[in-house]
């Protein structure tokens, strides 16, 4: 996970039209809610609208906005409401419904999602096989129970403090990083608030599934093989006299580090991941390219 700013991509406007008869879908959801029989969910559709699942594309890079993967072109994407919409787990493991429904169609509240990390089921946790379930689904972990908003008219009175990660507001390199296994840990010592949010968040994500772990490990061996070859080749430079060796050993040089740049951008999976472990590399190696006429 890494931070997305949302003012990179305006609001879909499909999130607040009106429907036939004037009213938003939040407005309709809160008339829904309002003296609900208990009997009929409402059934949200703008947040699936394509201009709105467009916009989360754009914003993200076609990653998934909890683990990185890259969804586009091999899998489906699913919406994700970071507050859930219909219902919501409490602490005690029951269900509470409706959910955040004055949020379903609320642009800050939507987040692209792969299956893995928001649809609940079996998956091994590298750090804890006993624990086998991942998948946020209709989870949403906070501090008090007491303080979470239940009701549309309380969201801006009550203090709720959300356990989850939102990548659109915190930054997530206060929360975890990334260990040279591939396994996501809590950056901050236990008992502070940050190792909480960041334990609770790689636990209802899944970040380190097995399957997740193995493909960022295979993306570090990647970028690490790629440093080494760089670093040989600056090793090699030297003993070339000005000439062709020389010239094609620089042009190597050069190659692979376009390769490198191509494993900083942003829509290369596992940032989080892969930006300390580059960027720790090129300062490392600066002064050699420089003093090599090499730009980076
Ligand atoms: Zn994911």
């Amino acid at each position: 996970m890494i931070f997305v700013s949302r003012n990179q991509v305006a609001e879909p406007a499909i999130l607040s039209r009106p429907f036939r008869g004037g009213k938003t879908e939040t407005e309709r959801a809160i008339d829904h809610y309002t003296n609900w029989d208990r009997k009929k969910q409402y059934s949200f559709s703008r947040y699936s609208e394509t201009e709105v699942k467009d916009a989360l594309e754009t914003l993200f890079h076609g990653k998934c906005a909890y683990c990185e993967s890259n969804f586009r072109h091999i899998a489906p994407e699913d919406i994700e409401h970071w507050r859930p919409k219909g219902a919501v787990i409490l602490a005690d493991g029951t269900e509470q419904k409706p959910g955040y429904y004055w949020l379903a169609a609320t642009w800050s509240n939507l987040l692209p999602s792969c299956i893995d990390c928001n649809r609940r089921r079996r998956q091994e946790d590298v750090r804890d096989p006993a624990n086998a379930q991942s998948g946020k689904q209709n989870l949403f972990p906070v501090a008090d129970e007491t303080h979470r908003w239940v009701k549309h008219d309380q969201a801006n009175q009550n203090g709720e403090a959300p356990l989850l990660l939102d990548p659109c507001t915190d930054d997530p390199v206060d929360f975890i990083d990334v260990d040279d296994k591939g396994v996501v840990r809590e950056a901050k010592p236990v008992g502070t608030q940050e190792n909480d949010r960041a334990r609770e968040s790689i636990d209802v994500f899944g970040l380190n599934r097995s399957d997740l772990v193995d493909e960022r490990k295979k993306q570090l061996a990647l970028v690490k093989a790629i440093c080494r070859e760089i670093e040989l080749n600056i090793r090699q430079v030297p003993f070339f006299p000005a000439g062709q060796m020389r010239d094609d050993t620089i042009a190597a040089i050069k190659t692979k580090l376009s390769e490198l740049k191509a494993h900083q951008r942003e829509d290369s999976p596992y940032l989080l991941m892969k930006r300390p472990v580059i960027n720790a590399f090129v300062s490392r190696t600066a002064p050699d390219l420089v003093s090599l006429g090499i730009v980076i």
